[in-house]
């Protein structure tokens, strides 16, 4: 295919002098301006249309995580936390899955479904939490609990998912830990979700990894969600179960970013301080037009927000960078995460009962 409009934009931006071409590493908003300015001329294709055309042309589906941008989440066919994700993945027909999240997820896609391509637009998107489970140290860990079952948080490298007996994520961790007959458990790598399910089995031994994740641990603090509290006293408090045992204690509701979806699905008004990362706001808002949510803020991932809609679009045209992962590692990994997507399903299946 010859070069088209976007190849001739983007020709356009890159000549720009440096010192006229708006920073890329601003703020939500202004980023959105320098594509209206820059990208989108009258009569000329904007970057969404393009990426809608992209996917047409490659048979591709866009997947985005709730902490995604606004845009991205906009764009994407599919938006979900890591567990509505993995199951949108085992389930497309589509041949390429653009994954829009943090490296672990785009790795989770690649081992769930093998035979598809799936491309992470931005390799540089990592998670710092998953890195602090080192494989040789699972290992270790392992060897010195030989009876213990390793329960892996979805935020895992392939390695480390490949040394665990299941997988589990934020909104299933509880029913993952009740599918394990056992009683000693080594939990990797949060030690605040950990925390957070040991509420919930006072009977079971779980090893906790020292992981977390700095937004959760960092940025949402009591004295922001009281600071919050003060000034919406009447504000119902969600956290999600990676934040600190004390802002837990703070919450009114206590849920991963779907549960916290469901959780609003009955409600029509009021307001919610929302304990998450402030990309979850989007969703929120969007399906519940008339509640206020008020976020905590200075809650960003930064990793989260390396994906733009330009690289998105380059992503496709290019058709990588491409999620690899080495075969006896993905076989391996593969079982972990396919019991956390079958408890996931029993655990649908005795609701709806
Ligand atoms: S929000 Fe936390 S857990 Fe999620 S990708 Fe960022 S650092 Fe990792």
């Amino acid at each position: 295919m010859g070069p088209g409009p976007w190849h001739l934009l983007r020709g356009i931006w890159r000549v720009v002098p440096g010192p006229f071409r708006p920073s890329v590493s601003t703020t939500l908003a202004e980023n959105r301006n320098i594509y209206e300015c820059v990208i989108h001329q009258p009569g000329m294709m904007t970057v969404e249309e393009r990426i809608r055309e992209l996917c047409t042309e490659k048979n591709a589906v866009i997947l985005a995580h709730n902490y995604q941008r606004p845009e991205v989440q906009a764009v994407a066919d599919h938006v979900g936390d890591s567990f509505v994700l993995a199951r949108r993945v085992s389930s497309t027909d589509a041949e390429v899955i653009v994954f829009c999240g943090v490296d672990f997820m785009a790795e989770s896609a690649k081992i769930l479904n093998p035979e598809r391509t799936v491309i992470h637009p931005v390799v540089e998107s990592r998670c710092p939490m998953a890195a602090m489970a080192e494989v040789e140290l699972v290992r270790a860990l392992k060897s010195k609990h030989p009876d213990a079952r390793v329960v892996s948080y979805i935020n895992t490298s392939a390695d480390v998912k490949a040394e665990s007996d299941i997988c589990c994520t934020s909104g299933n961790a509880v029913d993952v830990i009740r599918s394990i007959p056992e009683k000693k458990i080594i939990f990797v790598p949060d030690r605040n979700l950990g925390m957070y399910v040991q509420r919930s089995f006072p009977d079971k031994e779980i090893i906790l990894w020292p992981g977390y994740c700095h937004v959760h641990q960092d940025d949402i603090t009591v004295q922001l969600i009281k600071e919050a509290k003060e000034k919406h006293p009447h504000g119902v408090v969600m956290a999600h179960p990676e934040c600190t045992p004390e802002v837990i204690d703070m919450a009114d509701v206590v849920a991963s970013t779907e549960g916290m979806i469901r959780h609003l699905r009955d409600v029509k008004e009021g307001t919610f301080i929302v304990g998450t990362e402030e990309g979850m706001i989007v969703r929120l808002q969007k399906e519940n037009p008339n509640v206020t949510f008020i976020p905590v803020h200075g809650a960003l991932c930064p990793n989260m927000k390396r994906i733009t809609l330009e690289s998105i679009a380059r992503s496709l045209e290019e058709m990588g960078p491409t999620v690899q992962v080495d075969m006896e590692v993905a076989r391996k990994a593969k079982v972990a995460l396919d019991r956390m997507l079958e408890v996931g399903r029993s655990a649908a299946d005795e609701k709806k009962d």
